[in-house]
């Protein structure tokens, strides 16, 4: 029997993990965001796994190559490593097409969290979503999971504006990543039954 899908936290990557250098093309030039490594070290102890999706329109426009951007996404896992912290997988979307005729990855988009759920059994539902925009966010309204925004200084108050007027139960917006990860794994934590029927 296939084993029964387990929530994740999907996190972004640019200005909510590394500092958003826009259209990030060197891999020396990533810098953790303070927190980054500690709040996927305490997703890893809660055994929560951590998906990075990101959108990289800059690949589509020609701003990043995709070895650079395989780069970045090496030195990110490296620099979380060394702070003690584990990705299970980082999913991009190198997409820049028509806003009327967008791709299925392209965040708002749920086809990269899709991908993510069928190759690592993970269930959307009850998974948080976590990042400084509010696309990042809005997949938790579609997906009927957890979302919380961590607005950083390039925030469009536009996003704070959308979070704002969605909070709800299931919908948060805190100061900081340690937070966000530490109030999604509470809220996992009280929607998942501890025992599952059959260890009962
Ligand atoms: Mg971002
Ligand atoms: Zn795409």
């Amino acid at each position: 029997m296939a084993p029964s899908p387990v929530p994740a936290l999907f996190i972004d990557r640019d200005g909510t993990l590394i500092a958003d250098a826009h259209y990030l093309a060197d891999a020396s030039r990533v810098h953790l965001l303070p927190g980054a490594a500690n709040a996927v070290a305490k997703a890893n102890a809660a055994q929560v796994p951590v998906v990075v999706v990101t959108n990289q329109s800059g690949i589509a426009r020609g701003l990043i190559t995709h070895a650079q951007y395989e780069a970045v996404r090496d030195r990110t896992s490296a620099l979380l490593s060394a702070g003690g912290a584990t990705v299970l997988a980082t999913y991009h979307c190198p997409h820049w097409g028509h806003p009327k005729a967008p791709c299925e990855c392209r965040k708002p988009g749920l086809g990269m969290y899709r991908e993510a759920a069928a190759a690592h059994q993970l269930d959307l539902m009850r998974s948080a979503y976590i990042g400084d925009r509010w696309r990042d966010v809005q997949p938790a309204l579609a997906t009927g999971g957890i979302g919380i925004l961590v607005p950083s200084i390039e925030t469009p108050a536009a996003d704070v504006e959308e979070a704002r007027s969605a909070l709800s139960a299931r919908i948060f917006m805190v100061e900081n990543i340690l937070e966000a990860v530490s109030l999604a794994l509470a809220m996992i934590g009280a929607r998942m039954p501890l025992q599952s029927p059959s260890q009962v």
